[in-house]
């Protein structure tokens, strides 16, 4: 089956594929409709009602000083971004920052999770949440090029949320929605830190650009334990998810990777760990075993 692919990133290498998928490019279409929707009386009397003085109820700290090339957003190719750590439930729109390579690699995730969930019988993402883009702090969140996504919500009332810990529910769809979630982000950021990598992350996935590009290593704890994560979740294959590549987990990837038809080399070919992400991101959306 052919997987998003969107257009080829600067930071990665040449080879890739720049064609543009005529259905992503149609979904494209379908989100500037949508778009146009959203930004109806509805939308308008939101925007309305939180002013102008948005970014004062952000904290300081992710207000990035003048100085530095950033771009200020509020929707992520017009899906509004809210924020549900001082006030859960907020519509308000923010202002939140980042730099433009960033917010252009945002763009292509988000059509990523549109497309792959919508193969999955999910309607219109109709709102992300975040706990921060920049941050006044050190590393890629003070770059402006990292993102600490707390929920993604979609029409008619589906959810995958990591704010309320989604990788440890008790029910299996949730677990399998977040790891669908996570598979995407891992298709545009490297590196992703999600539940099972360590504490700090229990509630929110961490998406930055310090790794690119996006290939599966084995020796990084964060891949290491998604893929555990991912064959226990939908192979059921009873793995520690310890962060340590052993030979359990070499046997478990290798049947994963003959099961979804993966060619190529995931730990070189960006294409190929691509591709795999697509497709554990499909049986996500879909709830079904790999
Ligand atoms: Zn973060």
């Amino acid at each position: 089956m052919q997987e998003p692919t969107g257009t080829t990133a600067p930071q990665e290498p040449a080879g890739g594929t720049p064609a543009i998928n005529r259905r992503l490019f149609l979904g494209g279409l379908g989100a500037v409709a949508a778009t146009a929707l959203a930004t109806g009386a509805g939308a308008a009397s939101a925007r309305a009602a939180d002013g102008t003085a948005s970014t004062a109820s952000l904290p300081t700290a992710m207000q990035a000083p003048s100085a530095m090339a950033m771009r200020t957003f509020s929707r992520i190719d017009g899906t509004p971004v809210y924020y549900w750590r001082s006030d859960r439930g907020s519509t308000a729109l923010r202002d939140w920052q980042c730099t433009e390579a960033f917010y252009d690699r945002l763009v292509l995730w988000i059509r990523d999770l549109r497309e792959l969930s919508a193969d999955g019988g999910f309607g219109s993402i109709d709102f992300l949440v975040s706990a921060g883009f920049y941050v006044n702090r050190s590393g890629q969140h003070g770059e402006g090029t990292a993102m600490d996504l707390d929920m993604v919500h979609w029409a008619g009332g589906r959810r995958s949320s990591p704010l309320d810990g989604h990788h440890a529910a008790a029910d299996l769809t949730l677990r399998r929605r977040y790891l669908a979630v996570d598979a995407v982000t891992r298709r545009r950021f490297r590196y992703v830190l999600d539940g099972w990598y360590n504490a700090d992350h229990h509630d929110h996935i961490h998406a930055d650009f310090a790794g690119l590009p996006t290939l599966c290593e084995k020796g990084s704890s964060s891949d290491t334990r998604f893929v555990q994560a991912m064959c226990n979740n939908f192979m059921g294959a009873g793995l520690a998810v310890d962060g340590v590549w052993g030979s359990n987990t070499q046997t478990w990837f290798n049947r994963a990777k003959t099961r979804l038809s993966i060619e190529g080399d995931p730990h070189t070919d960006l294409t190929a760990w691509r591709n795999m992400l697509a497709r554990i991101s499909r049986h996500g959306f879909s709830d079904t075993a790999i």
